[in-house]
């Protein structure tokens, strides 16, 4: 693979070229990762900076008739929008609920859209990296807005917060006035919560829903990172699109804050680093499997079980000696 064309390829935004480069990230293979290292410096020169949008709810909530519609809206203004989307669940299904062919058809068919499923994947470190990676790709494709969509499953959402500028949270209508066992982190990592199907019959009930919502978001500590009135819970629908052009406004009036008072740079500045670290960590945990350290593993793991050696004075010698 020619890496300077590729990159080329990418940052003219070629669409095939950046659906290539992220088949490419995806592999575990050695050479492809070599590869793909070059190739994520290669594109770096363009410089280029989307806004990274976390998108989480749970299956059924109506995530992708509203990305569908969302996508159009701002594919409608001339933004260009890329929709990747995590799925650490997939491996248990055996295939992707995101990768379904059919959501999105009609996003999926604009030329200003770019959308990739998620494929199957063991651990969700490795997830984590090849989303950020695709991330990348995509800003230095020339994408505008970058969603990146998850379902509320797991460590999921905090990994998909980690590597997004904004994140939301899309809610249905709940039947009772009790919150949807949203979880206090998720609650906390919110920046807009969205109650969608605000439409027909479901209308009181996604009133009340995000009346509850509001509500428990002002009892949050307040960050520093936000303006007043952020946390914010909204009503949506999808289908009606209704909602959609407000909530964009929010967005941008809150990216717009952050970026002037700074807080969009400390953010990306404190994920970077965030995302070393989270590397190297992986990376070490690797090592235990290859060569001498797998070998010393599995040697003083028997020495263990054979009761010939305790396990502190095991773990001593193991680390010792790497
Ligand atoms: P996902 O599993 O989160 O991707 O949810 P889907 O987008 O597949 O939607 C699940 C169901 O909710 C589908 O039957 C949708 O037609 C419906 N739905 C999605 N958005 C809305 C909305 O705004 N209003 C109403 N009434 N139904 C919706």
């Amino acid at each position: 693979m020619d890496i300077t064309d590729q990159a080329k390829r990418i940052i003219a935004g070629e669409r095939r070229a950046l659906a290539r480069a992220i088949t490419l990230i995806e592999s575990a293979r050695a050479d492809h990762r070599e590869q793909a290292g070059a190739l994520l410096e290669a594109v770096k020169g363009a410089g280029r900076q989307a806004l990274r949008i976390g998108l989480s709810g749970t299956p059924g909530v109506g995530k992708s008739t509203f990305i569908e519609a969302f996508g159009l809206m701002l594919t409608g203004q001339g933004l260009r929008v890329a929709v990747l989307a995590v799925d650490p669940s997939s491996t248990r299904s055996g295939g992707s609920i995101l990768g379904d062919k059919t959501r999105m058809e009609m996003l999926s068919r604009d030329p200003n859209a770019f959308i990739r499923p998620s494929p199957s994947q063991t651990a969700l470190g490795g997830v984590a990296r090849r989303t950020r990676e695709a991330v990348m790709l995509c800003e230095a494709a020339g994408y505008d807005v970058v969603l990146i969509e998850t379902v509320g499953v797991g460590q999921s959402e905090t990994m998909v917060a980690e590597m997004s500028d904004l994140f939301v949270l899309l809610l249905a209508p709940a039947g009772g006035d009790e919150l949807q066992g949203v979880k206090r982190g998720i609650m906390e990592i919110a920046d807009l919560i969205l109650v969608n199907k605000a439409d027909g019959d479901l209308l009181p009930a996604a009133t009340r829903t995000c009346a509850d919502y509001a509500g428990a978001l002002r009892l949050l500590r307040k960050r520093i990172s936000d303006p007043e009135g952020f946390p914010k819970a909204m009503l949506v629908s999808a289908v009606t699109q209704d909602g959609l052009e407000v909530a964009w406004g929010e967005m941008q009036t809150l990216i717009s804050w952050r970026r002037e008072s700074g807080f969009w740079d400390a953010n990306r500045t404190e994920q970077a680093r965030h995302w070393f670290e989270e590397e190297v960590r992986l990376g070490l945990l690797a090592r235990l499997d290859e060569g001498e350290m797998r070998s010393r593993m599995q040697r003083l793991g028997a020495a263990v079980a054979a009761g010939k050696v305790s396990v502190s004075a095991a773990v001593r010698e193991a680390l010792g000696g790497s």
